[in-house]
């Protein structure tokens, strides 16, 4: 195999790196990188396999531990993320269990903010308390909370920022200072902000944890996930966890994902351009009675947007006067934009939260995370910015 990779100090711009980074190339010198589509590895001799499995050749040995297309995937999220280390896996919400799980005890104890992606508050107020791993649930946006809801036993924090479905914003610097002083990491969840927008170990968290099935594939082919931190969280916790319990990324999802990333720069300024135009025409809309958009000067935390985020992001969020009937007239009546719970796609998608993402808590649970049933996320796309909003009027007529 010929290998003509980017030097490592050369400074380039993130857009570079995501097209030049880990460049494996097989003895045919293929433009695309080649997909290595294989389960296991053969070795020459039977002496080169006992040196593969004691460490003294660092090669490949089995796909669930590491393959070069996985391994090109996760070499492009490490240098966009400014990682020390990272590991690809088979969904989203397989890095965040394997975040959480990797690191916890029975005993240990975890502080999340309640507004979490569905699966994700699963993972932390279900699952983890059936391993004795207890769990408290604050408002995120509310550092007494966080500091509240600490104890001697606290090992991670964990939050999603912006949130999912309200768009909430919080202080991941702070949070991340409660958390060190604690002696716990800080887990973020960045799928909503993209490692485009917002880089949260530079602001001070711990570990990142992406579902790339959203921005990163952009084009709802295949899902993935990435786990992102440093070197030693990765070898003394992350490396084992997923080599043992195998819940490993497929080459062809990290191959579909790594060509992902070599346009999503492009297509997150596209999508934001986008849905900061749309947000500006829904807040202008009479039958709208209201609307989040982290990129305009109206949200509640426009300051905190501006500290820690490049740009508004993909997503918007409204609510339509005339309640879930109403919610549901318009996103019938839509022509253009599809009904779907993915965000993140080059299709521009609208979710009603309160029937199908957030269906699974209780009606107290949605009111207080302000999610309405005349709430609807609107993750924008890459179509003509004109063509959507004239859906989105036409359908606005219709409710
Ligand atoms: C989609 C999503 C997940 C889960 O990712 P999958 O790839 O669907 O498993 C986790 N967190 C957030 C914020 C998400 O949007």
């Amino acid at each position: 195999m010929s290998r003509r990779p980017l030097p490592a100090d050369r400074e380039v711009a993130p857009a570079t790196r995501l097209i030049h980074e880990a460049e494996a190339r097989s003895g045919f010198g293929e433009m695309s990188e080649a997909l290595y589509l294989t389960s296991g590895f053969s070795y020459d001799t039977m002496e080169a396999a006992e040196a593969r499995f004691d460490g003294r050749d660092p090669g490949f040995i089995y796909s669930r531990f590491s393959n070069p297309t996985v391994s090109t995937f996760e070499r492009r999220m490490i240098a966009l993320e400014g990682a020390e280390a990272g590991r690809a896996t088979a969904s989203g919400m397989a890095a965040v269990t394997a975040a959480m799980l990797c690191q916890l005890n029975a005993g240990d104890h975890v502080v999340a903010a309640k507004a979490l992606f569905g699966s994700c508050r699963y993972v932390v107020e279900d699952l983890c308390p059936r391993f004795g791993i207890a769990c408290t649930l604050v408002d995120g946006a509310d550092l007494a909370q966080w500091r509240a809801a600490l104890r001697p036993t606290t090992k991670v924090l964990f939050l999603e920022s912006p949130t999912n479905p309200t768009l909430q914003v919080y202080d991941i610097a702070a949070i991340a200072e409660i958390a060190h002083e604690a002696g716990a990491r800080l887990v973020v969840d960045n799928v909503f902000a993209t490692p485009i927008l917002q880089q949260p170990l530079t602001l001070g968290a711990d570990i990142v944890v992406y579902s790339a099935t959203k921005h990163i594939d952009g084009q709802g082919r295949v899902l993935g996930g990435v786990v992102l931190g440093s070197e030693k969280f990765v070898m003394d916790h992350l490396h084992t966890f997923l080599r043992q319990t195998g819940p490993s990324m497929s080459p062809f999802n990290a191959w579909t994902l790594a060509k992902g990333l070599e346009t999503l720069a492009l297509r997150v300024e596209r999508a934001q351009a986008n849905a900061g135009r749309i947000a500006d025409f829904l807040a202008a809309h009479p039958k709208i009675a209201k609307l989040t958009y982290c990129g305009r000067a109206d949200h509640p935390q426009a300051d905190l947007v501006r500290k820690q985020m490049k740009g508004g992001g993909t997503l918007v969020a409204f609510e339509i006067d005339g309640g879930k009937e109403a919610a549901f007239r318009f996103g019938n009546a839509l022509e253009i934009v599809k009904i779907s719970n993915n965000l993140g796609d080059a299709k521009s998608i609208l979710t009603h939260p309160a029937t199908t993402t957030h269906q699974r808590l209780s009606p107290e649970a949605r009111a207080e995370l302000g999610i309405s049933d005349a709430m609807l996320r609107l993750s924008v796309g890459l179509e003509d910015a004109g063509d959507l909003i004239a859906d989105l009027e036409a359908a606005l007529d219709a409710a």
